[in-house]
């Protein structure tokens, strides 16, 4: 693909769909399916009473597909994208229990050696990022930053906690969102961690999915209803042939979104689901974010929401976009299922 040919006149957004297998439970009690993949026609298949439906992806990827295979075949460019000096997003979106946080963070807990075949798209994209550094021998410095979005409300996941207090006081520094009077956002408060190596940022991954594990303990649906931001910067040095001193800077966002049952749309219930605050402000604003930007409309609306405004530098422009389409294959989800492909689908 070469992505830089038209790196000015489009919309850099792929959009790609995942169908986990079913579950050891779901397999046992015979359940139903209703979707199949070809990955060869890039084709996902919905059937129903009414028929089939077809839709067609940039790429997707059926209920064996390896997680290896879709960081090499979909991630893997926009990384190096990264380390060229562009910022880029991934995105994982799907209803709750198909395979966001599996697609995203995966089986991390190995450190040195071989990453484990169930090591998702964040583990791998950190092991390439410093695979490359190290080969070229690069002069460069690296920072971390790992945000929770819950209620429109941000938690810095890597700041010191006060185990004295109660888990919802415990952070110390409350983080803010600023704007520098050009239009660039400023996140105040946010604990920047400088990594030196994969592993430490393993350290960092493993500490911050840690709290999330606790705030689901504590508060039933937290993490379906929570975005959680994991970002990495890099500066990178280069030498021109002048002897000019160049820095390269690049930026990668690995977003695990709320659950997309989160929106509701039919116009009856929406009514009760906004006072239940079931409407995911974040998720619907970044649909309609991403919808301007691939129609090319003029106000694309970041302000309308805390995710895309700290996404801000990161979409649109010279940046490339990857939304992980993640879905059930079965039946009982299959309305689920639908408006998760619509979504996607509108997103192309
Ligand atoms: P979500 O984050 O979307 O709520 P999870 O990532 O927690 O969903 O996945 C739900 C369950 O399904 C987990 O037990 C996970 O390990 C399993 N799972 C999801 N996707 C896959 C996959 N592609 N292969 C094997 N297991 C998967
Ligand atoms: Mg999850």
């Amino acid at each position: 693909i070469d992505w830089n040919s038209n790196r000015d006149k489009e919309v850099n957004v792929q959009v790609l769909v995942r169908c986990r297998p079913l579950s050891d439970d779901e397999q046992k009690a015979n359940v139903a399916k209703a979707i199949s993949c070809n990955e060869n026609r890039r084709e996902v298949t919905v059937t129903n009473k009414q028929g089939d439906r077809v839709f067609t992806f940039d790429k997707v990827f059926g209920p064996k597909a390896q997680q290896r295979s879709i960081y090499d075949q979909a991630i893997y460019p926009i990384v190096n994208e990264v380390l060229e000096g562009y910022n880029c997003t991934v995105f994982a979106y799907g209803q709750t229990g198909t395979g966001k946080t599996y697609t995203m963070e995966g089986g991390m807990n190995n450190k040195g050696g071989e990453l484990p075949a169930e090591a998702g798209v964040i583990p791998r994209a950190v092991r390439h990022i410093f695979d490359v550094l190290e080969a070229q021998n690069a002069d460069y410095s690296m920072k971390v930053t790992f945000l929770e979005l819950y209620n429109e409300e941000i938690t810095d996941l890597l700041a010191p906690e006060d185990l004295t207090k109660f888990p919802e006081d415990r952070q110390k520094k409350p983080v803010s969102l600023l704007e520098d009077g050009r239009g660039c956002v400023i996140v105040r408060g946010l604990e920047e961690e400088v990594v030196y190596s994969a592993n430490e940022i393993f350290d960092l991954l493993e500490r911050g999915a840690a709290r999330r594990r606790t705030a689901d303990t504590l508060l039933n649906k937290h993490s379906s209803r929570s975005h959680s931001i994991f970002s990495i910067t890099v500066h990178m040095k280069e030498t021109t042939v002048g002897d000019e001193e160049l820095i390269k800077c690049g930026k990668l966002n690995l977003v695990d979104l709320a659950g997309s049952e989160n929106i509701l749309r039919s116009g009856a219930r929406e009514g009760r689901a906004r006072e239940a605050g079931e409407i995911n402000k974040s998720l619907l604003t970044l649909g309609r974010v991403i919808n301007a930007l691939v129609e090319h409309s003029l106000h694309i609306p970041y302000r309308d929401s805390k995710l895309t405004r700290l996404l801000r530098d990161s979409l649109g422009g010279k940046t490339k976009t990857c939304i992980i389409a993640t879905i059930s294959p079965t039946a009982n989800s299959l309305e689920e299922t639908l408006s998760t492909l619509d979504y996607a689908y509108r997103a192309k």
